[in-house]
């Protein structure tokens, strides 16, 4: 027999297609629960980056109010006055600028371990090596100082075993915006932005950072040498630092003996009520004490929150004006995995998420809410609240400083590129400056008009710096639209 009956073999199809169909529904199956982990641990790499930003700025916001306490505790001290106890308070507000922002890198691990983060090694390496470098070089003694002044004796090794006790448990919220005393400069090898805007064919960022580069570029001699131990700000923490300086002065020149006096009276201490007389009389106005300021540098407008001309992010409108102070803020990295189930099976997504927050504060007067540097840049208890805020919109965020591809190029390979042009294969930072420093020809589509006036579509091949020029000729007045990036996407790095 040569055919089965017909209702045999339709019976068999029916089989066929259930099967495939189940297949089909398995695989289907298995991508929704695939994509549902990727979106699930989206969520939770957030949740917790924000959770752990949050928590570092609170640290900051109570290290700032604790720092402006011991100020007017410094005042009442010298009505007496008591040398030991200022030499105690100042002191104290010392090792704050440094304890203080490092409970805040270990509240941020609780808070991301807490939303179900795990260590990260590569973050928790960048710190281990940070620390190696901590306690080898910044303490070192040529004879005329220490490379980088401690702030009290002995400082450099206490901050080290504080930063290595927390990295003993492993990190999982990298902090991202530090300021390493060593790497705190502006060279351009040192912004991502330049490397993003090369990858991405951002001429707006060479129009509006580097305009001359993308013409007078020849090759690597042109760069100008890494900066060597630019910051002069060893009075803070690198990491989440608060932004003070110590200055020393007589209280005469920040209060009258009468602002003073009711500035610690106000402020209620108990049993700390002191009268005008007492720091009227015997000169102690006069005494040149040690007082905790915020940097004038660090604690002016908050520029970055504003519009760059046209640009208007991260927002638009005006700041507020007792809000409107940049100063200290907390950036942090989590990163997560997930490990496919479904199309490339055994592959691992990553998900990487940036969080920047910042304390908040002002001082209620007779003119209404003010910011905490209106009046004087003396650090009072001043701060209230943590918000959230955009990561472009922080004070070095820039610096990537938990992202270890990103560190290790800047540490490690910089130096030698800017000497001999040499590139380390495998790191993609190196193979963009190869890229810039080659300027390979590359052919991109241009309009073009002939005599009669028809306009033609045409390819032409020219180098890479000569495409950014050309194309910022005709149209770099778009650089100043809120899209911010060119026909080929950008390179800027908005929000997270
Ligand atoms: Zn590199």
């Amino acid at each position: 027999m040569v055919n089965r009956p017909p209702h045999r073999r339709q019976s068999g199809q029916a089989v066929l297609f259930i099967l495939l169909g189940l297949v089909a529904l398995v695989f289907f199956m298995i991508f929704i629960a695939d994509l549902h982990r990727i979106i699930q641990r989206k969520d939770q790499a957030q949740n917790a980056g924000d959770a752990a930003a949050l928590a570092a700025a609170r640290w900051q916001g109570s290290t700032l109010n604790l720092v402006g306490e011991m100020n007017l505790m410094h005042i009442l001290a010298l009505a007496v006055p008591d040398d030991q106890a200022i030499g105690a308070i100042t002191g104290m507000q010392a090792r704050l600028c440094f304890t203080g922002p490092l409970a805040g890198l270990l509240a941020a691990q609780v808070a991301a371990k807490n939303n179900h983060i795990y260590v990260n090694e590569g973050m928790t390496s960048l710190l281990t090596e940070h620390v190696a470098d901590i306690r080898n070089n910044y303490s070192v003694d040529f004879g005329n100082g220490m490379v980088f002044p401690e702030p009290w004796p002995g400082a450099w090794t206490e901050y080290a075993d504080m930063i290595t006790q927390i990295a003993e448990d492993g990190i999982a919220a990298g902090p991202d915006n530090m300021r390493t005393f060593d790497l705190d400069s502006d060279h351009i090898l040192l912004d991502k932005a330049f490397y993003d805007a090369v990858n991405g064919y951002g001429w707006c960022w060479f129009f509006r950072h580097a305009y001359g580069l993308l013409r007078n570029y020849n090759s690597f001699h042109d760069w100008p040498p890494l900066p060597e131990n630019e910051s002069q700000n060893y009075a803070n923490s690198e990491i989440f630092g608060l932004g003070l300086q110590p200055y020393t002065l007589p209280l005469k020149q920040i209060f009258t003996p009468d602002e003073a006096a009711a500035l610690v009276n106000n402020y209620g201490f108990p049993n700390g009520q002191i009268s005008p007389g007492a720091l009227a009389t015997n000169g102690v106005s006069d005494r040149i004490e040690t007082w905790y300021y915020y940097r004038t540098d660090e604690w002016g407008a908050w520029s970055r929150i504003k519009s760059e001309g046209d640009d208007d992010f991260p927002i638009t409108g005006p700041v507020r004006k007792q809000y409107d102070v940049a100063g200290a803020d907390a950036v942090v990295r989590v990163g997560a995995t997930v490990q496919r189930m479904s199309t490339n099976a055994g592959r691992t997504d990553s998900v990487v998420w940036s969080a920047a927050a910042k304390p908040f504060g002002y001082f209620d007067t007779d003119l209404g809410q003010e910011s905490v540097t209106a009046s004087s840049y003396l650090v009072l208890p001043a701060f209230r609240n943590v918000r959230l805020i955009p990561v472009d919109a922080a004070t070095g965020s820039e610096n990537s400083s938990a992202d270890a591809d990103w560190v290790r190029h800047i540490r490690g390979h910089l130096k030698n590129y800017l000497e001999h042009g040499t590139c380390v294969s495998g790191c993609k930072y190196c193979q963009t400056l190869a890229f810039w420093d080659k300027n390979p020809s590359i052919t991109v589509a241009e309009t073009t008009t002939d005599a009669q006036g028809n306009r033609k579509q045409t390819t032409v091949s020219k180098p890479f710096r000569q495409i950014g020029i050309d194309w910022l000729n005709e149209f770099s007045a778009s650089c100043r639209q809120s899209s911010g990036g060119s026909g080929h996407g950008g390179g800027t790095r908005r929000g997270h």
